[in-house]
């Protein structure tokens, strides 16, 4: 008989690399060790070799689990008993998750009518206080940094230094994947929390010789929103890509840091470009992401044919969240259900003609 030790806590698998300790309570579901999967035809189409890294998987369908985990863990290690983040979704559904099974309060402040449906009936289910706000997602981001100032209440935004330390675990789980990094990292940007903890962990395993190279990080933006390229702050950023809609990303310079020093860049995609790279890796590669997700997959493609990779290099796109997040953007940009009574006949009429 195989035991295959899965879904291991990220932070019992990397535990020398975390600062966690004895006396750290790990609250845990299992997030990390989550799939890298080649893409073989977008692959031979661009005549790279391209893997996606499915964050989806994740116990709450996206990589803030990794940070999470680790932010509240730490909360609870320190004596806090509520905490509070402001979100563009998914951070407010890992945050209330974990906050759930950890026992404390919860509250998050996200921008309203701009998230997706997923990701608010997560928060709500697992029974965190949603304050809807009429302003985006950097107002929501004010008002929490004021909120955890004034009363005791824990941040565990991405300003949460735990969040980056948790996160840099996908890094090592990619070079203990393959080996040794990729020649290039495509992952897409908002708060800019996830490339830099990127660039933290391939340091970081670099540093220990567990890593021969770095890869060249490449960032990506949704057009609509994207301050890193344009070099100012986005007042008003739009995008389908809602959780990447971000006009002030808070790691900002460190991420801009971090894909100079990697040789790599920081660009941006058309939301039209999202929406097909998005439909593409659903109908080609059976690999249903969230369209901020599908933004790495855009950005290699729009790269590659700026001819900034060489043929045969090796990719790793971050795909970021689960397609499930966001079903009204999948069905919007899907075919449509056809209608039939229920008999052979016509369901034989509806599939050969
Ligand atoms: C949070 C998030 C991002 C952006 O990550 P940052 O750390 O804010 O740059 C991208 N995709 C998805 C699905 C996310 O939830």
């Amino acid at each position: 008989m195989i035991t295959v030790q899965r879904n291991l806590p990220l932070i019992e698998r990397y535990r020398e690399y975390l600062p966690v300790s004895d006396a750290t309570p790990v609250i845990s579901m299992g997030e990390g060790s989550t799939p890298l999967v080649p893409l073989t035809k977008l692959s031979a189409c661009l005549d790279l070799d391209i893997h996606v890294k499915l964050e989806g998987l994740n116990p709450t369908g996206s990589f803030k689990d990794r940070g999470m985990t680790l932010a509240i863990s730490k909360a609870v290690e320190d004596g806090a008993t509520a905490v509070i983040c402001a979100s563009t979704g998914n951070t407010s559904a890992a945050a209330a998750a974990y906050a759930a099974r950890a026992g404390l309060t919860c509250a998050v402040i996200i921008p309203g009518g701009q998230i997706a449906l997923g990701k608010l009936a997560q928060a709500l289910i697992y029974g965190a206080k949603v304050l809807a706000i009429d302003g985006n997602f950097d107002d929501a981001l004010r008002l929490v940094r004021e909120m955890s100032d004034t009363h005791p209440i824990a941040l565990v935004n991405s300003l949460n230094p735990y969040r980056l330390e948790g996160q840099k675990t996908g890094a090592f789980e990619v070079i203990d994947a393959l080996g040794d990094a990729p020649d290039v990292l495509c992952i897409p940007v908002g708060n800019a929390g996830n490339i830099s903890a990127y660039w933290m962990g391939f340091q970081q395993f670099h540093g220990l010789g567990k890593a021969q190279r770095l890869p060249r990080l490449m960032g990506f933006q949704a057009a609509g929103s994207a301050p890193l390229v344009t070099g100012a702050v986005v007042k008003n950023p739009d995008t389908v890509a809602t959780a990447i809609r971000i006009g002030d990303p808070v790691r900002g310079d460190q991420a801009m840091d971090a894909m100079r020093d990697s040789g790599g860049q920081v660009d941006s995609v058309t939301d039209d470009e999202i929406l097909s790279a998005y439909r593409m890796l659903a109908a080609t590669e059976g690999v249903f992401c969230e369209p901020s997700s599908a933004a790495s997959v855009a950005g290699l493609i729009k790269a590659q044919a700026a001819g900034r990779l060489k043929a045969g290099e090796r990719v790793v796109c971050v795909l970021t969240g689960n397609g499930l997040k966001d079903p009204d953007t999948a069905i919007a940009q899907s075919g449509q259900v056809i209608d039939i009574p229920a008999s052979f006949a016509a369901a034989e009429q509806a599939l050969y003609g």
